[in-house]
């Protein structure tokens, strides 16, 4: 049994509308949105408070105090922007697809993996007309301001899930930055990725992913890829 753990960003689906709320939430509680040029990709949203606030010249203790008000804002926010038909949110090539057949498929569990607090994952999610209950386990922004401590939550939501235990390398991550190549090796989970976020394949290849994509259209082989990696 293998435990799929897809990023939301730039994996499933392209939003500018993250951001956009981020920036509403940080003006409206810190006065400022941050620098234009801080990346948000590969991040959790703690994280994304915490380092844009720091640059910004705000001290641990300032940004502990109004962490909780800036994530209400932003899901709030959220759930304005995503109805934005501006830029609206896109599921990307192949997705519907696969997250059918990863569901479908009696040796693999359909989970999240991403820097999104839980609510914001949701949000993004009924954009795009998947849905969240889908992801049977899953790890978030919300359980973690660091990335690398997801895998081992995820690992633990799935022996529960499934009701035996459950190996770190029996974890599949799927995602578009190097954090999400990265994040997994603690546990000795496997990590598949995609270049349809703003890393290119070949920036992506130098972190040693077991496998990559220029995108999941070729559903066939990503699912090979799960049942063996
Ligand atoms: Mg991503």
């Amino acid at each position: 049994m293998k435990i799929v753990l897809f990023d939301i960003d730039g994996t499933l689906l392209r939003t500018g509308a993250g951001r956009r709320s981020m920036e509403r939430a940080l003006t409206a509680t810190f006065g400022t949105p941050g620098d234009p040029a801080y990346r948000y990709d590969g991040k959790t949203d703690r994280q994304i408070i915490r380092e844009a606030m720091r640059l910004a010249g705000f001290d641990d203790a300032a940004i502990d105090a109004r962490r909780a008000d800036t994530e209400a804002r932003y899901v709030a926010a959220l759930r304005e922007e995503v109805l934005s038909t501006e830029k609206p949110a896109v599921l990307l090539p192949g997705v519907r697809e696969l997250v059918a057949a990863v569901t479908a498929h009696d040796g693999l569990v359909l989970g999240l993996l991403t820097g999104n607090v839980a609510e914001g994952a949701a949000i993004k999610l009924h954009a795009v007309g998947l849905d969240p209950q889908a992801f049977v386990v899953g790890a978030f922004g919300s359980d973690h301001e660091v990335r690398a401590e997801l895998p081992e939550i995820a690992r633990v939501r799935a022996e529960h899930h499934l009701g035996r235990a459950v190996a770190g390398d029996a974890c599949v991550i799927i995602g578009d930055t190097p954090s999400d190549i990265q994040c997994g090796r603690g546990i000795g989970a496997r990590a598949v990725a995609v270049a349809t976020g703003h890393y290119q394949r070949d920036e992506l290849a130098t972190h040693g992913p077991h496998a990559l994509f220029d995108d999941l259209s070729d559903t066939e082989a990503v699912i090979a890829t799960l049942e063996r990696c």
